[in-house]
Formats: C-alpha cells, structure tokens, sequence
C-alpha cells in the first residue's frame, strides 16, 4: 500500500457499528454518477443520495413530445480524453451534433465562436489577413485582468460592443470589467470559416437523453432520492467511512467563512405548433434586452431522433442565486476566491470527504473535466479503500 493510501485509510472515521456502504455520495450529477459507477466496478458497495426527485443533476433530460428537453439548459458532451469518452460511451451511443449558435444583436444574426463567418459578417472582410488587421487596430494592448480588458484584447472593440459586453452583463449580473478574464478564453477565436463552438476531438449529445446515460451508469447501484444530506447528516454519516460531496462547500460548512456567491438561471419552456421554429438548437441574445441571454430549440441537439410534429423552445434567464433558487455557476471573483480558499483549507482537516464537482471545488467546469476529475479522485481513493488488511477493507 502507498503512504498515500495508508495517510488515507488512517484518517477515516471509526463508526460505532461496521457501515453498511464503502461510500455514501452525495449528489447524483456528473461527479457523484462517475464516482459511483467506478466505485461499483472497483468492487465497493457505494449509497448515492439527492434532495432532487431525479437522477442527472442539471445534465437531467426528460421526454415532452418525443423531445429529450434539456430541462437545466443545454448540455453538449466534448472532449479531447479518450478516457474519458470512452467512459460516457459506455452508457451511451453519442450523436454527432456540433455545436454552431447563432448570435443575434441589433437585428443582425452572427456566427459564434468568433471565426471567419462573423469577422466577415461584421467588417465584410474575406480573409484571415484583413480579420487580423482589423482586429489588430482595434485591440486592447496592455495586460488583461478582467474579462472585459481580455475580450478587447483578444477580438477588439466591435465584436465586445456588438457580442459580449451585454451578453456578459445579462449573464453574470456584474459589469465585465468586474469578472475575471478567463471566462471569455472559454470561447475559441479562430481565422478559419469554421462554426463549430468547441475544440474539441469529439463531440455529441447523448441518443435517448442525459437521464438514460444516467440510467445506465448507475445500473445495480443503490440511489436514494428526495434525501437532504445537509439536513440529516449525522444519521447519513453512519452509512459509510467516506463521503463524497458535490454540492456547494459553504454550505457543507454552515457558511461559517461566508457566503460564495453562484449565479443561478431560470427557464421558460414553451411547446410551439411548428417543426422548425428557429432553424437551430441555440441562438444567443446580445442585447440589453430581452433578458434571457439564449433560446434553445431541444430538437435540434438530435436532427435525427426528434421527429416531433411540434417543437420545444426554452428561453433561459440568468438570474441572482437566492432564496432557494438552484446554483449553476461559481462567480470566480478575487473576493470568492477569498473564501474558497478558507474552506479548502478546512476541508483539508476532514480527508473522509471528497469534494469534487462545480458547486463543491468552486469550479467553472465543463462536463468532460467533472467526469475527467471523478475518475482521477477516484483512482487513488478505490485503490486506498480496496487495499490494505481485508479486514479493514470498506463493503
Ligand atoms: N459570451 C458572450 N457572448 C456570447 C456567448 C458567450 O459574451 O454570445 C461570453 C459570456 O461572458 C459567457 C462566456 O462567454 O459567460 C462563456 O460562454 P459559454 O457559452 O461558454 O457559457 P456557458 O455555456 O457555460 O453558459
């Protein structure tokens, strides 16, 4: 065994009774759902709860009019790991949507991510020179230290005018100049006539939806739903010597250092008597108003599967995180960071409890890096746990 492992093992509660699981995981997301089902094929007996009445997370798709709805908003799989590809494929068949929004600001459609097509829908220019150019006498020079200083840096005034600043604004409910700049690097910028959003070696939606990719992962694993973890935590703890936890870490602390700010969405789906209602599955909102920042036309993510006479639109508002609301997205200020910091710190002091996912690492991740994280977690603690005395071995 590794001293690693042995340093794991040794800081794992001692329970009145022997528990009945290796594992409770808390949250039955991306995280929890990977984690279990690696814990499973490693031998261990894991117990996944969620305060939710389904499975998924907000990867959750359900069936309206033969329609896999996106009922958290859109979730398009990419990725360059093959491990990790190969992992979800084995739940799933993948389509091979590519993801191409359409941008929509002063009246006039534009091509994302910002590429040829919108550098000559914008300037008219044909080729990667004159984009360059045009950019180049529009760019911010200095450093960048905030998304905004970033954006004009990266693509210059006309497109952060035209495509960013309001979207940004309406999305994140602060001034651009207020985030941190990393977020805009999420998006590619390329000088080729290419449309497709993401970078990635492979890409895809699920075919039969998210919940039946779930459904499949977490064959003959126990999943308990409508469980709150937080309200009930002494009797759960019972269940198992370690714990994983996804969901928001103040909140697993009493918010005793404060309180992380998460940026929240609403959704309004409407079901609409026509085939094709806005000839794509995103178009993005660039504008101050309206307010919703994206509508998403969920048959579109499946152009084969989805041959419903009617459609489903969902317009998606951004909203503050309070009173309940569910949160989707870390806001990585300098003065969140601040208080992240002090629970990683304590979280440090209780090696029993993973934390891992977007609300408990305080991460802006996407879906391949959660699955990419669990199974990197979770090499090195089924291997601590499958180790050592069998007598100490976990269920
Ligand atoms: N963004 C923008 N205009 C757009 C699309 C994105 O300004 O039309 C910016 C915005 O700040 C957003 C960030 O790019 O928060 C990341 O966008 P992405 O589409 O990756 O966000 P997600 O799908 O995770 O909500």
């Amino acid at each position: 065994m590794t001293s690693q492992a042995q340093r794991f093992l040794e800081g794992l509660p001692v329970l009145a009774a022997p528990p009945p699981y290796a594992l409770l995981i808390v949250g039955c997301g991306l995280y929890g759902a990977t984690f279990a089902r690696l814990a499973a094929d490693a031998g261990l007996r894991p117990l996944v709860i969620d305060q939710r009445q389904h499975i998924g997370g907000n990867c959750y798709t359900e069936e309206r009019e033969k329609i896999h709805v996106h009922a958290y908003g859109a979730h398009i799989f990419h990725t360059s790991n093959r491990h990790v590809w190969e992992f979800v494929n084995r739940f799933a068949e993948f389509n091979n949507y590519i993801n191409s929004p359409k941008a929509l600001s002063g009246g006039k459609l534009y091509s994302l991510p910002f590429n040829m097509n919108t550098f000559h829908e914008l300037w008219q220019v044909r080729t990667p020179a004159e984009a360059r150019a045009t950019i180049e006498a529009q760019r911010y020079l200095g450093d960048p230290t905030n998304l905004e200083e970033q954006a004009l840096s990266l693509v210059g005034r006309d497109i952060y005018e035209t495509l960013i600043h309001h979207y940004t604004r309406k999305q994140w409910g602060k001034d651009p100049s207020e985030l941190p700049a990393f977020i805009i690097k999420r998006l590619p910028l390329r000088f080729t006539y290419d449309n497709n959003y993401f970078n990635d070696r492979w890409q895809g939606i699920p075919i039969g939806g998210y919940t039946r990719l779930f459904q499949n992962m977490l064959e003959g694993i126990e999943v308990r739903l409508g469980i709150d973890y937080l309200a009930d935590r002494s009797a759960l703890d019972g269940l198992a010597r370690c714990v994983v936890f996804t969901g928001c870490i103040d909140a697993f602390f009493n918010h005793e250092e404060g309180h992380l700010e998460y940026r929240s969405l609403a959704f309004e789906h409407d079901v609409i008597a026509s085939e094709n209602h806005q000839g794509n599955a995103v178009i993005n909102y660039c504008d101050p108003e309206p307010a919703y920042t994206r509508t998403i036309e969920h048959k579109h993510f499946d152009p084969v599967g989805s041959r419903s006479e009617v459609t489903v639109v969902t317009r998606e508002y951004p909203q503050p995180c309070r009173d309940g609301a569910i949160p989707y997205y870390p806001v990585n200020s300098d003065a969140n960071q601040a208080i992240h910091r002090r629970y990683r710190e304590r979280a440090e002091a209780l090696p029993h409890v993973i934390f891992g996912g977007r609300l408990s690492e305080y991460r802006y991740m996407d879906m391949h890096v959660v699955v990419e994280a669990a199974m990197n977690r979770a090499r090195s603690v089924l291997a601590a746990l499958t180790s050592g005395d069998p007598r100490r071995r976990s269920p």
